[in-house]
């Protein structure tokens, strides 16, 4: 039997979702959605994990369950073809990261650069670091694991959690027999896609570092973060000198979002971005155009997007429901794998009788 094709993907609930999540992730989550190549999708809201790093803000991680959701469903995540979860309505979860925490060292914990890259950035090193965000990645393991996921579709941040989970499937695999399914991580080919910048030029829009323009705000929004607050090139003082691609984030959001389509609509003097760029290069192409073009090619991205959250937001006992079912199949399915998983340890004393037999040759 071929193995099944099995996507496990999910956010941490610690603020709307922003444009770096639709390149990194949502928009492939819709294509391969749409595509019916997959036996099943899970996206699960990662609310334990957010709680690692907001245990004083409990508030914050449950008002943003909602606000996801209402972001995948305005996205065209379909409820009838995926299923959304809570992480924390899924106790195997718990179990298994108890488990897996056995299977890694604190030393090979120490070395996630991602994990060490967040520490700093959240100031743990001078506050303390709280041992579940340290193992947050078990967590993550466990996550991907339950669902028997194959495919995980992530930005380019989460690789090391992926390279962390088939370190711990290899390992539970080789101690316990083959009982867990290999995962494998699917970036975005495009490197803008893989991690798309703040709009303050900072390397990563992050929900944490507040420099984000999030799907769900408005059209005035988007202008001023553009025209207020996007960074581009600090050279380009008047309009005739020459300017700078590297670290123009204009320039970078146009990579990740622009169309040639966008040209003959928004900015007909150029046919495509490569035209737009050389005349940038070459001077004479003011800042004020570029962000102008930018901001129409973003709201057309986005107005759909607007519509069809409103319509979720005015039925939001619907999108509970959604959210109450697809945890239930998700607890079935999870549930199941902690069953394999506790008699592949065999501790599952009271379910496996042939123990007791074994017991009783003991004595
Ligand atoms: P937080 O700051 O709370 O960690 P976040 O903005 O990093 O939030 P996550 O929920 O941690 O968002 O990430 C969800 C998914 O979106 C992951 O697959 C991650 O790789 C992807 N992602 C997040 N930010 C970006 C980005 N700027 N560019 C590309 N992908 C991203
Ligand atoms: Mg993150």
């Amino acid at each position: 039997m071929a193995e099944k094709k099995i996507i496990l993907t999910g956010d941490r609930p610690t603020g709307r979702l922003h444009l770096g999540h639709y390149v990194g992730s949502l928009k492939r989550r819709v294509e391969m959605q749409n595509s019916g190549e997959y036996d099943q999708i899970n996206i699960l809201i990662a609310d334990d994990q957010a709680l690692t790093d907001n245990a004083d803000n409990p508030g914050k991680i449950r008002d943003n369950i909602i606000q996801v959701v209402l972001d995948y469903l305005a996205v065209g995540i379909d409820p009838a073809r995926t299923t959304i979860c809570v992480q924390s309505a899924l106790p195997a979860l718990h179990a298994l990261t108890f488990y897996y925490l056995n299977m890694v060292t604190t030393a090979r914990l120490s070395r996630n650069p991602t994990v060490k890259a967040e520490i700093q950035m959240r100031g743990f090193e001078d506050e303390g670091l709280p041992a579940g965000f340290f193992t947050y990645p078990v967590s993550q393991a466990a996550d991907i694991t339950a669902f028997n996921a194959t495919v995980v579709p992530v930005g380019e941040d989460q690789l090391p959690m992926i390279e962390q989970t088939r370190e711990i499937v290899e390992k539970f695999n080789r101690i316990y027999g083959e009982t867990l399914v290999m995962p494998k991580a699917v970036i975005p080919e495009n490197a803008v896609q893989r991690r798309l910048p703040g709009v303050d030029g900072s390397a990563k829009m992050s929900k944490s570092l507040g420099n984000g323009i999030y799907l769900s705000d408005t059209a005035a929004t988007v202008k001023k973060l553009v025209n207020g607050k996007m960074f581009t090139d600090p050279q380009h003082l008047r309009i005739e000198d020459p300017g700078h691609l590297e670290g123009n984030v204009v320039f970078t959001y146009l990579d990740a979002f622009s169309r040639p389509e966008h040209f003959a609509e928004f900015l007909p003097q150029y046919t495509c971005l490569d035209e737009m760029k050389e005349h940038y290069k070459r001077g004479g192409l003011g800042d004020g155009t570029c962000k102008k073009f930018l901001i129409s090619v973003l709201n057309e991205m986005m107005d759909p997007i607007r519509t069809e959250r409103a319509r979720w937001e005015a039925d939001l006992d619907t999108v509970y429901d959604i959210l109450r079912e697809g945890t239930a199949r998700a607890r079935a399915i999870t549930d199941e794998t902690l069953a394999r998983v506790r008699h592949a340890m065999r501790i599952d004393y009271f379910e496996d009788r042939s123990i007791l037999d074994e017991w009783k040759k003991l004595l």
